[in-house]
């Protein structure tokens, strides 16, 4: 997830005003800890953050000249949004893999409600009909 917060800084600290080297480097630093304390709540629980985008947008903000702040608050968008696709395809893939049942029925004849083994559709019990099921 921090190729996400190191993209945000790298595109934006050239834009970074301050009045002195140090403050200059201090500024980087507390942009960078700042994207990176972002998505780190991101990936901890994206539902956690309504607006990230725009949650540090307003943290940052004061280190840009005015003049680069759109600027700055699309990059961040881009990145963000960016970050909250994987982190929600990462979640439906979880979700579909813990909905998947298997495939053969009890003896009673419900639908079995075991896991299917990784990457099949029947669980370990009834994994010795899939070479019937395949025919
Ligand atoms: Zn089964």
């Amino acid at each position: 997830m921090y190729q996400y917060s190191r993209a945000i800084y790298l595109e934006t600290r050239d834009f970074i005003s301050a009045p002195s080297p140090d403050q200059q480097l201090q500024a980087q630093r507390r942009v960078l800890n700042a994207c990176e304390r972002l998505v780190g709540r991101l990936a901890e629980d994206p539902q956690y953050v309504a607006d990230p985008a725009r949650s540090l947008f307003t943290e940052i903000r004061s280190y840009f000249s005015i003049n680069d702040q759109a600027r700055i608050y699309a990059i961040i968008q881009r990145y963000v949004a960016a970050a909250a696709r994987l982190l929600e395809e990462e979640a439906q893939r979880k979700a579909s893999e813990e909905s998947a049942r298997c495939q053969a029925q009890t003896r009673k004849g419900t639908p079995c409600r075991r896991k299917p083994l990784p990457g099949r559709t029947l669980c370990p019990s009834h994994e010795h009909l899939a070479s019937i099921v395949a025919v």
